[in-house]
């Protein structure tokens, strides 16, 4: 399975100024535990301008008087965005660095990937995010996701990291979307103000009232609450993404959610992977395109379930932009099927049939052999 986690600043935190390294540490190990189960784990975590805030105030106090060490408040009230920007980006070295040391301990590798929703939502660096994330899972790298704070604006930011993590989620074309927090899930009512509120351990939908219960809730550190859980719940579950809400200090929490149990909020996807998957791939931006593919490249990818190569193509006609939707056909004109293409017609009418390593030189560069990958192509019957 690939598993999108996402940490909240309050989970990192454990409500406290400081990373809480010892939380850190077994969600770690959690992690790599899947990971050796033969799952992919990305990580979205948040907790930059937190950290940034334990770093600025220890700096402070180290050169201040000791009279007036105690009155460190690190979260000063009157913080603008330029100060959140600059506490991010002295936090997210360090946040990184704690993350690199633990992974560490597995032997295993992290990146770093600093998006915000104009990364996203333009298509080419869409793209181009996705083949970096989807390279690093197939390095075996745990690639570590935050928003760009320290670049992002107002109009350029996701804003939450629980609305980032969904958008991760369906970059990453994941499986289970997990988000860990202060609170067991989504509850009937504030259990602060109703102590007879209880879990709701399954949702199949998200209607208003969910939104109701879940208001503005904001927890103590960071940026989101229950109500940016469930938008992002909602983003998921619409491309077929489980979700689960999930309290972070259960013991084993991901292991248990990813098995099925657990307790926690789970949301169930509202189609199956496969109709979501054709779905995002027919309503792409529409083109003329058709590919041509010799035998074997029509064998390779209806049989044999492969991505399809430029040498197992004959030719293609019409035009269409790197991304685009792309009808394949056999040498008869039958429809095979429709994919995501990594190469413009232009660059494609120059390296069809030619073997991958020749890309390089007919193009002056490459992104692969693979003109349409088999995670982005559909075969039709
Ligand atoms: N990106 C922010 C950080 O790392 C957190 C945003 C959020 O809490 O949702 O500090």
């Amino acid at each position: 399975m690939r598993i999108v986690v996402k940490l909240g600043t309050s989970t990192l935190t454990g409500g406290t100024k400081r990373l809480q390294k010892a939380v850190m540490v077994e969600l770690a190990r959690q992690i790599q535990e899947l990971r050796r189960a033969g799952h992919q784990v990305i990580l979205v975590t948040s907790g930059a301008i937190a950290a940034g805030r334990e770093k600025m105030a220890g700096m402070e106090s180290q050169t201040r008087t000791s009279s007036s060490a105690n009155a460190a408040d690190p979260r000063k009230k009157d913080e603008n965005l330029i100060d959140k920007q600059v506490l991010a980006a002295l936090g997210q070295v360090y946040l990184m660095s704690v993350w690199q040391s633990l992974f560490e301990i597995h032997n295993t590798l992290v990146a770093q990937m600093l998006l915000t929703r104009a990364d996203l939502e333009h298509r080419e660096r869409f793209l181009n995010a996705r083949d970096t994330l989807l390279g690093l899972l197939a390095s075996n790298v745990v690639p570590i996701i935050n928003e760009n704070d320290a670049v992002a604006t107002a109009e350029i930011k996701v804003g939450d990291n629980d609305n980032l993590s969904a958008r991760v989620a369906l970059l990453a074309n994941a499986d289970l979307l997990i988000m860990l927090t202060d609170q067991p899930g989504l509850m009937t009512a504030d259990p602060a103000r109703d102590p007879s509120a209880t879990l709701l351990r399954e949702l199949d939908t998200i209607d208003a009232s969910m939104h109701a219960i879940a208001g503005g809730s904001v927890s103590g550190l960071g940026t989101g609450g229950m109500a940016t859980k469930l938008q992002a719940a909602q983003i998921a579950r619409q491309s077929a993404i489980e979700v689960v809400i999930a309290g972070a200090k259960q013991v084993d929490v991901l292991l248990k959610l990813v098995a099925g149990g657990g307790d926690g909020t789970r949301v169930r996807p509202l189609a199956s992977r496969l109709e979501s998957r054709k779905r995002w791939l027919l309503s792409g931006p529409q083109s003329q395109g058709r590919i041509e593919l010799d035998l074997g490249a029509v064998e390779a990818v209806r049989v044999n379930k492969k991505s399809l190569l430029a040498r197992g193509i004959v030719r293609s006609d019409g035009e269409f932009e790197r991304g685009d939707a792309v009808r394949m056909v056999d040498l008869n004109g039958q429809s095979i099927g429709i994919g995501l293409v990594r190469y413009n017609s232009s660059e494609l009418s120059l390296i069809v049939g030619h073997h991958s390593k020749d890309i390089q030189a007919r193009l002056g560069y490459s992104v692969g052999g693979v003109v349409i990958h088999r995670d982005e192509l559909i075969v039709f019957g």
